[in-house]
């Protein structure tokens, strides 16, 4: 009954899809909880970005997706599109400060405004020694991982702040608390989040803007296959601490939304693991 209204008319972009409708405090939203919202998510054309950009057009939104290469922009616009769902999409590396543009550009254009940024995209090139991590490798992890999220919103946010409120998720991992060998400089990307979390979250606050973290465990995504080390150094931790399995990205989408949502209207800083145990007290 609740999925069937869901999917009658989802308003400002006219897209028929959407069947998670949840409870807010002011009841429920028959056109998702949030409709006529605009999310803009970077590295969301595969993975857990994707299952995120799903997520959100599912609860309403409408979704500017990205990636580096435009026939995944291509194909995840036409899987999403056929799902009845509203996006876009544009071709933006994150470290290329006139794709980030573009994607401003973009979701202007076609939106006129943004209402949530989903910072997904990450890379890590070296499975190595840290210290033995040459200057370039340095520039790339951090330009990608820690920089471009931070360059992205201040190019987003005069368009976020006339908005009234807004919700930044960025994403970290676990091996911010809990390092991997040999991903040393990735492993300290994914730190150096969660402090840019805390800072951003004390400074937009007074703009309503919220700055939260969704930190990962093992998802099970094409990131990992390339991770040679990770299949023989994880199953012994995830036996002994967690729910016995590796995690599906789609397990990542839900707490995003929420995260979005008016649910989480006084929920800024936090830093939220969904790995399938605990690494914090
Ligand atoms: P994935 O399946 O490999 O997908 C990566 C996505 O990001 C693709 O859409 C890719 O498309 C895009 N991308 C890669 N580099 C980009 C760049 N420089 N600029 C823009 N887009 C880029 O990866 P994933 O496992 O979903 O990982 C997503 C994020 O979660 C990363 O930040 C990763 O560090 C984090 N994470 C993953 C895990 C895990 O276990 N999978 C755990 C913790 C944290 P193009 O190739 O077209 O660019």
């Amino acid at each position: 009954m609740l999925q069937a209204v869901a999917g009658v008319h989802r308003g400002l972009f006219h897209s028929h899809a959407g069947l998670s409708v949840r409870m807010s405090s002011t009841g429920i939203n028959p056109k998702g909880v949030l409709a006529n919202r605009v999310a803009v998510v970077t590295g969301s054309t595969e993975g857990i970005g994707f299952a995120i950009a799903r997520r959100l057009a599912q609860d309403g939104a409408h979704v500017v997706i990205s990636s580096r290469k435009q026939q995944n922009v291509d194909r995840a616009v036409a899987a999403l599109q056929g799902e009845g769902l509203s996006v876009t999409g544009t071709v933006c590396h994150v470290g290329k400060a006139e794709d980030r543009e573009r994607l401003v550009a973009t979701a202007l254009e076609h939106c006129g405004g943004v209402d949530f940024l989903v910072c997904v995209a990450g890379v890590n090139p070296l499975v190595g020694s840290t210290l033995g991590a040459s200057e370039q490798v340095w520039d790339k992890i951090l330009d990608v991982n820690v920089k471009s999220p931070a360059l992205l919103l201040s190019q987003l946010l005069p368009h976020m702040e006339n908005r009234g409120t807004g919700s930044v998720v960025l994403v970290s991992s676990v091996v911010a608390y809990v390092p991997i060998p040999k991903l040393g400089v990735y492993n300290t990307s994914k730190t150096a989040l969660l402090g840019l979390c805390k800072s951003l979250a004390v400074e937009l606050a007074p703009k309503g803007i919220r700055v939260n973290c969704l930190v990962p465990g093992i998802i099970k995504t094409d990131f990992i296959q390339m991770e040679k080390s990770l299949p023989y150094l994880l199953p012994d931790w995830n036996d002994i601490y967690g729910l016995q399995r590796f995690g599906e990205p789609e397990e990542c989408a839900g707490i995003v939304s929420f995260l979005c949502s008016p649910d989480a209207s006084y929920i800024t800083g936090e830093n939220i693991v969904v790995a399938g145990s605990s690494p914090k007290l």
